[in-house]
């Protein structure tokens, strides 16, 4: 309390803030002894209490005034128990008379207190939120990182960083931002908000709670998607999560979200999550059917017929065969439009299907003919689903068509290449054929194909699920 203070800290206190007298202090001790402050200010008045921070007139506190470096260095080093005896500092503009010097020099030898690279403290410049971040972190020893996003600060796991510093202190419980997910870094300190940092490092029953501010719910669209520590593939996982569930977005970086699934927090890739509700009906037999070009690309055009038109027919015959055999279907166009390959793959992700299939029609010379079907063996964990699902539509393929079994190959179609679902690209038949295309401008045949399409992809959800 005041009365036992050091006549050296009176002095300091003198120079840094108006002091109030002792008479006004006991006198408001039950109250708030500020008019402009408030009962909820418990910070101000504990440190007011314990004689450490006194008003700007006998009657103010200024909440909203601006802390100077200095100012913040003696309170600091005050709250700390530092030596303040006025002394030979190693920066530039700090007067050794100055009655901050001691405890500038006190808090640089504990290493709290950096100047900047000329050699200066800039002591009567204002104190940002991101320095305080730096010298409260520093002051009470806090060293615990915990998962802290702030849209306003660059993640970065330096242990010098500004990030580092601010995910100390609100991992401390010292700072919960400024609201909305920003910390401000840049802005000037306020008096309140610094009683607040240094109440909370000297008491932890001041503290609070950090709570990380969500911007958006959204969707897992796959499953086994790496939650990972930093927004990148090289950063390792710390968990998976699968298809439907929901991810609490705290922020982006790039192509990668920050958040909370249950009980994992990291980043995830924003290609696998969704505004929307991904469907979780018939989720186990969910294919998506892809009738290749479509709108300005025709395809292949020859004998009199267009092969955009021949797949879409053939895909919406397959869609509905499915359905009546409880497969749910995503169909990338259902109508005459150009959509690119990569947004085909991308609509197929986003839709929670866990098959896709990309159906066209061959071109060649006339003497070419007969069907076949092509998968990936680009991407490990699904090379040996894409070509199971390959052939068991080829095998029901061209016995349909009644043409030249032409197999099941390997290729590195983008649409089947870098598609992370099990894929396979299937080519009814040759359009510059006269046999084939007289077989693929016949609705008995569209028929049949669709029929031997559906069938393959029912086999292969019946092997999948056996295996
Ligand atoms: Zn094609």
């Amino acid at each position: 309390m005041k009365n036992l203070l050091t006549k050296a800290s009176l002095f300091f206190v003198a120079m840094i803030l108006v002091i109030t007298s002792l008479g006004s202090h006991s006198a408001s001790a039950a109250g708030v002894p500020f008019k402009d402050i408030k009962t909820t200010d418990k910070e101000i008045i504990y440190l007011w209490q314990k004689g450490l921070i006194n008003g700007t007139s006998r009657t103010t506190f200024g909440p909203t005034e601006s802390v100077t470096r200095e100012q913040a260095a003696t309170m600091i080093g005050r709250a700390i128990n530092l030596n303040g005896t006025p002394r030979k500092t190693s920066f530039k503009d700090v007067d050794s008379k100055s009655y901050a010097s001691g405890y500038i020099q006190s808090a640089v030898d504990k290493g709290i207190i950096t100047g900047d690279s000329n050699g200066n403290f800039r002591p009567k410049d204002t104190m940002t939120r991101g320095e305080m971040a730096y010298l409260i972190s520093r002051a009470f020893n806090l060293t615990k990182s915990g998962h802290v996003y702030f849209m306003d600060i660059k993640t970065d796991a330096s242990s010098t960083s500004l990030y580092t510093a601010v995910n100390r202190i609100a991992t401390a419980g010292i700072t919960n931002g400024t609201g909305s997910g920003n910390y401000e870094p840049n802005k000037n300190l306020n008096r309140r908000e610094f009683a607040a940092f240094v109440a909370r490092g000297l008491n932890p029953d001041f503290r609070v709670v950090f709570k990380n501010v969500m911007i958006s719910e959204m969707n897992v669209t796959v499953d086994n998607l790496n939650v990972r520590k930093g927004p990148d593939v090289s950063y390792s996982s710390v968990g998976k999560i699968n298809k439907g569930a929901k991810f609490q977005v705290y922020g982006y970086n790039g192509s990668w979200a920050y958040g909370k699934s249950g009980t994992l927090t990291g980043y995830v890739s924003t290609a696998y999550l969704s505004k929307t509700v991904v469907p979780v009906v018939n989720a186990k037999r969910f294919v998506v059917l892809d009738p290749g070009h479509g709108g300005t690309d025709p395809g292949a055009v020859a004998n009199g017929l267009q092969e955009k038109a021949i797949n879409l027919d053939v895909a919406k015959r397959a869609q509905a065969i499915l359905k009546n055999k409880g497969i749910s279907v995503y169909m990338t166009r259902t109508t005459d439009v150009f959509i690119p390959l990569a947004s085909r793959v991308d609509l197929a992700v986003k839709s929670g299907g866990n098959a896709f299939v990309s159906i066209h029609t061959n071109a060649a010379t006339p003497a070419a003919s007969g069907s076949e079907t092509f998968y990936s063996a680009a991407l490990d964990q699904r090379a040996q689903d894409s070509k199971q699902l390959a052939t068991f539509i080829q095998n029901r393929l061209y016995k349909a068509m009644n043409n030249t079994n032409r197999g099941v190959k390997e290729a590195g179609y983008l649409v089947i290449g870098s598609n992370p679902l099990p894929a396979a690209l299937v080519e009814l038949g040759f359009i510059t054929n006269s046999t084939d295309a007289s077989k693929l401008a016949s609705a008995t045949y569209k028929q049949r194909s669709a029929e031997a399409i559906a069938g393959g992809i029912e086999d292969y959800y019946k092997w999948k699920e056996n295996n």
